[in-house]
């Protein structure tokens, strides 16, 4: 029996953790805040998608110190900043409930391409998006009409919307950071291809969210989804987090289609703004999905495709090539010798009164009579270029290129005396045991010569082995002389 190990932390790990995470977001916040677009952060406020993902990273048992530590350095950072300590200890609780329940929704952290393939991932993505920020923005914009008596829905919207935008373009980015995907995007041999698209990309968003154009706007999405094609869903993060921030901060310098919104309108411009962003980074995610998984069909398809083409060269029982694969290769060679000149042998290898084998103990011992032999013959084969295969029956064919009949007829006296090792019993053989009769050629092919000339030679030299008394090898020349090689 085995028992689960408890997952819990020790105090010293949990103070490690709880000290480690608050002096990172202590620095993360005081840095966001001196940042020159501190208004920008009401559009997209980035930590709590990096909280989220470090959160689905490790065990639950750790979430109560990474917690504490890092909504204390926030709250560090942004009591420095201005805010009252009531009011800072307040908005803490919103965060630290909004990126708990959000990462609720998540399913934990393996390895990205897993991840990614979670059942209903999308749905998941969009609740964490959703579901976290407007839960703590109600509580939040509740807090503010209260204590400073903020409209409702704009203090909703400062805060729910903001941090799901900061969610969608920050946790993929911080959950790809260290895949496999993302290194190979940055190797000696890809780290050009990648700058540059990731360049383009950055490029043609600087011009959208920098010239006040409405129509260029459409330009974003194909864009993103040209990323996503050339650089995989983690390249595409890097974008999104790139360009995301590159917009926020033309935005709110008054630049491009946004920049200049007129006064007096229902929608305000952060909210036309953030549905315009927020639609791209949410769609941007299934799409992204479907690419990786074509992909990863794709490669399944290569690897079943090598998988079958092999099953379909061998023979089923006894596992080495078949007939099919043989021929294939008898044509191939035949060729071969053709062009430059070299000899190319064929032995033929018939087990002896196998039908006596089967009668006598029966086709499952044949059966397994057939495999011991293959192995056998098989473990003679030493050259890569030479191929024995299961001919039909119980005969199998040794296909041997650039080798001579002197050459044939050495591997197989080899191959008999391997299956004479064997020592499998077979009462109605002459030695009392299963051998086989081998018959070799080898010839030179001319042009316009036929490959069943050397089958006939080889078949011939067989015979000869069999009516010469069996457990033998015979050769036989181009001219058919028989050469024996033992009585
Ligand atoms: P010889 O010494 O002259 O070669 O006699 P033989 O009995 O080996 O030759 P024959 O061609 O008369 O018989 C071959 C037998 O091999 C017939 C068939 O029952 C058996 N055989 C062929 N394929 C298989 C197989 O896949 N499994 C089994 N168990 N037997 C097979
Ligand atoms: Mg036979
Ligand atoms: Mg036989």
């Amino acid at each position: 029996m085995s028992v689960a190990a408890p997952t819990r932390v020790s105090f010293r790990t949990a103070a490690i953790l709880a000290f480690a995470f608050f002096l990172i977001y202590f620095i993360a916040d005081t840095s966001l805040n001196l940042f020159a677009f501190s208004a920008g952060w009401t559009i997209l406020w980035p930590l709590n998608g990096i909280t989220i993902a470090l959160l689905i990273c490790r065990p639950k048992s750790e979430w109560l110190p990474m917690l504490i530590g890092i909504e204390l350095g926030i709250g560090l950072g942004e009591f420095l900043d201005d805010n009252t300590l009531g009011s800072t200890i307040w908005q803490r609780v919103f965060s630290l409930i909004e990126v708990v329940v959000s990462a609720w929704f998540l399913p934990r952290f393996t390895t990205l391409e897993e991840w990614l393939r979670k059942p209903r991932i999308f749905i998941r993505f969009v609740c964490a998006l959703v579901v976290g920020p407007l839960f703590s923005g109600v509580m939040a914009a509740v807090y503010f009409k209260i204590t400073k008596g903020q409209a409702f829905f704009s203090a909703l919207d400062d805060w729910a919307t903001a941090d799901a935008i900061g969610i969608a373009a920050i946790m993929p980015l911080a959950l790809s950071i260290r895949s496999q995907e993302m290194l190979a995007l940055f190797r000696v041999r890809t780290v050009w291809r990648t700058l540059v698209v990731l360049g383009m990309a950055f490029a043609t968003a600087g011009v959208v969210f920098s010239v006040s154009q409405y129509p260029l706007l459409f330009l974003l999405y194909p864009t993103l989804l040209l990323v996503d094609s050339l650089l995989g869903f983690s390249g595409s993060a890097l974008a999104v987090a790139a360009i995301a921030f590159l917009s926020v901060y033309l935005t709110t310098n008054a630049m491009g289609p946004f920049g200049r919104w007129p006064a007096g309108l229902p929608v305000t411009r952060d909210v036309a703004f953030q549905l315009f962003l927020g639609f791209h980074l949410v769609a941007l995610f299934p799409a992204s999905i479907m690419t990786l998984e074509r992909r990863r069909m794709a490669a399944e398809l290569v690897d079943r495709n090598a998988q079958l083409l092999l099953l379909a060269s061998l023979d089923g029982l006894t596992g080495i090539a078949n007939r099919r694969s043989l021929d294939e290769r008898f044509s191939q060679e035949w060729g071969r010798a053709i062009r430059v000149q070299t000899p190319l042998a064929l032995v033929m290898i018939d087990i002896d009164h196998f039908k006596q084998f089967n009668d006598i103990y029966g086709h499952h011992a044949g059966d397994r009579c057939l495999q011991a032999v293959a192995a056998a013959l098989q473990a003679k084969v030493q050259r890569g270029q030479d191929h024995l295969a299961r001919f039909g029956g119980e005969e199998f064919a040794l296909l041997l290129p650039h080798t001579d009949l002197e050459g044939a007829m050495h591997i197989a006296e080899q191959m008999r005396l391997a299956v004479l090792d064997l020592a499998i019993p077979h009462r109605a053989a002459e030695g009392e045991q299963v051998t086989v009769s081998l018959g070799c050629a080898a010839l030179t092919p001319a042009h316009g010569e036929d490959e069943s000339r050397l089958l006939e030679i080889a078949d011939a030299a067989l015979y000869q082995a069999k009516s010469a008394g069996r457990n033998r090898v015979h050769g036989a020349d181009s001219e058919q002389r028989v050469i024996p090689i033992r009585a």
